[in-house]
């Protein structure tokens, strides 16, 4: 009989992973609290830096993973310790013994409404970008505007932010404004479109070049400052204050949509299962990996590994990585490697 390995959410860290211990003999147990596979990415429309379809890829992992048992819906109640693993019980009334489990359980969306100087959910036109890949996704949304001819983006929100408790930055959103950007120009071409950031952060390979893209084919400009107030006219339009730090002069801007780029903070669900399974967390609210060099798919305790943002903020080629080596590792472990 094959050998159960635990993995707890679905998302393309734990699809990538059970995908992976399919084809090295175990059979996995994804547990995911939604009902559906594919968490936050499922969700999203095209991803950078190569415009793939995000519905593609967790199509494509759905497929690779159809021979493991998949609890929708359901949540880890208890795990406890056995002389030799754990026991995994679940909110389904099913219980898994096994030698190995797989913390996969990924972020959350910062509450973009808990900044209220930027007025989500008061004012009209101020979304989110999980909100505009809903739109992207072709779900209609009021607060978009028919034909928005002044469109900016806030980078930054509730990430590098200690007031808001997260100090650390999100890694994705500055190139999700980039991608954000163009695609609005595709669908509005004659819209005029702002970035306002505190850095621009576009480590990875063919992001540079997709930034100068957006700025020499698109004309999106980028204005390198903070919005410090958005308030609404009689008319229905969105009045920006923010401060050009490169010029140092104060800005104000009429916009008809305003995209709020909220950032990564740890799933709630993580702090649940460190209680249960004693795993330490970090000071960023994520939990901690063994070692953050060689040992990031580590915990500290033995058989329970990570993969993908429980562990801190990650791209999606970074998640699916990360994925791949936490199946290897616990492969090795319960060959006693
Ligand atoms: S990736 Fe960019 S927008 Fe996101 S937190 Fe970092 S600097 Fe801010």
């Amino acid at each position: 009989m094959k050998e159960n390995v635990v993995i707890i959410g679905g998302g393309v860290a734990g699809m990538e992973a059970a995908k992976q211990l399919l084809f090295l003999g175990y059979t996995p147990i994804v547990v995911e609290q939604k009902d559906h596979l594919g968490g936050h990415v499922s969700q999203w429309n095209r991803l950078f830096p190569d415009m793939a379809s995000a519905q593609d890829l967790v199509r494509h992992l759905g497929e690779e993973i159809v021979d493991a048992n998949i609890f929708l819906e359901t949540k880890v109640n208890f795990i406890n310790r056995l002389r030799e693993g754990y026991l995994v019980m679940l909110s389904n009334g099913v219980s898994v013994a096994c030698r190995a489990i797989l913390v996969a359980s990924g972020f959350r969306l910062f509450d973009a409404a808990r900044k209220e100087e930027y007025g989500y959910g008061v004012y009209d036109h101020v979304i989110t970008n999980a909100d505009l890949e809903n739109w992207f996704n072709g779900n209609p949304d009021p607060r978009v505007p028919a034909s928005p001819k002044k469109v900016g983006f806030v980078h930054c929100v509730g990430s590098r932010d200690l007031k808001a408790g997260n100090s650390q930055c999100s890694k994705v959103c500055c190139m999700t404004a980039v991608k954000q950007a163009i695609e609005m120009k595709e669908h509005f071409p004659d819209a005029q479109i702002y970035c306002f950031y505190m850095d621009l952060r576009l480590f990875g390979k063919k992001y540079e070049d997709f930034y100068i893209n957006a700025q020499q084919e698109y004309g999106v400009q980028f204005i390198r400052g903070r919005v410090s107030e958005v308030g609404e006219t009689l008319d229905g339009h969105l009045q920006v204050k923010a401060e050009d730090t490169l010029s140092g002069k104060p800005l104000r801007a009429q916009l008809d949509l305003l995209v709020l780029m909220a950032g990564m903070v740890c799933n709630p669900e993580a702090a649940e299962l460190a209680r249960m399974a004693r795993l330490e967390m970090d000071s960023d609210g994520f939990l901690r990996s063994a070692d953050n060099i060689s040992g990031i798919v580590g915990s500290n305790r033995p058989g329970i590994f990570y993969a993908g943002a429980c562990t801190g903020t990650k791209t999606v080629p970074e998640t699916l990585a990360e994925a791949r080596s936490a199946a290897l590792d616990i492969h090795r472990f319960i060959q006693g490697k």
